[in-house]
């Protein structure tokens, strides 16, 4: 969409001319829409669990229920819903600043395997608790990447929840990695239930959820994979997906190979 803007240039009174000034509007609109969808499906998302907590209290302060038993079922459902909000506000701070250009990597030399392993070590419980198998595949002598420690975890942290949540009970997960030219690709694999290749593009879409019932904790705000990329993307590497219905799904990232730094503690990027 083209505007043409025109002033006429005054000559005491009398008109004598014109000035045009012609302009592209179609990206203005287009980032005026997303703003407005963006803060559109935040309040929704906010707007949920809100909704759902004004309904327990309700039913608790109003006497609908009585029952000490019930009573502590529904606390335990109002601090899903808490935790549920929290977690929404931080991955929205989280993602302000990183588009903001707010975050600055502290970057070193890092063996991924130990990595991996911590990151699995901290989400070991939720995984017995779902008889999750896990597996690794890290050569020994995989090169050290260029990273971020903490957004290092962040990405890992945010493929794997989403790996253990949509595998299910029984499923299995599994991380590899590989070196390929000057970069190390990471792999994240569950045996859930895959997605749709029409959908598959939109998953790095903010608040895109592919099918909302199924993430049946309802725990899942929709942002955790928009941070992923943002993260990869900031450490100059690309983060990107493939899957099958019924065959589960792998979600990659690449992060460039340390060269020749040393393998020690924070050195600044
Ligand atoms: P969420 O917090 O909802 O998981 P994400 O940004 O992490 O948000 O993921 C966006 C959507 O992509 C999810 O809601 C889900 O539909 C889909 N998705 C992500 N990871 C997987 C996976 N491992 N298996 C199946 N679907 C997935």
């Amino acid at each position: 969409t083209l505007r043409l803007r025109v002033a006429p240039i005054d000559g005491g009174g009398r008109v004598e001319g014109a000035v045009g000034l012609v302009e592209d509007i179609t990206e203005q609109r287009r980032v005026e829409q997303m703003r407005r969808d963006f803060v559109a499906n935040v309040s929704h998302e906010l707007r949920t669990p809100l909704t759902s907590l004004r309904g327990f209290l309700q039913a608790i302060r109003e006497g609908v229920v009585t029952d000490p038993r019930e009573i502590g079922r529904y606390l335990g459902v109002m601090h899903g819903e808490t935790m549920r909000l929290i977690r929404l506000v931080n991955s929205l701070l989280d993602l302000s600043r990183i588009e903001g250009g707010q975050v600055q990597l502290h970057r070193q030399a890092l063996a991924l395997a130990p990595v991996v392993e911590d990151v699995l070590v901290s989400m070991h419980p939720r995984m017995e608790e779902n008889a999750l198998r896990v597996e690794t595949d890290i050569p020994q002598d995989l090169p050290a990447v260029w990273a971020d420690r903490d957004r290092l975890d962040q990405i890992l942290i945010n493929l794997l929840e989403n790996a253990v949540r949509y595998a299910g009970r029984e499923g299995q997960v599994r991380v590899a990695a590989r070196s390929l030219g000057d970069a190390v690709v990471v792999a994240v694999e569950d045996t859930g239930p895959g997605i749709p290749a029409e959908e598959l593009p939109y998953v790095w879409d903010r608040f895109y959820k592919v099918d909302k019932a199924r993430t049946a904790d309802g725990s899942g705000t929709g942002l955790g994979l928009v941070i992923v990329r943002q993260l990869v993307e900031l450490h100059g590497g690309r983060a990107w997906a493939e899957s099958q219905p019924g065959q589960g799904s792998r979600f990659f990232f690449s992060l460039p190979q340390a060269q020749g730094q040393e393998e020690t503690g924070p050195v600044s990027a």
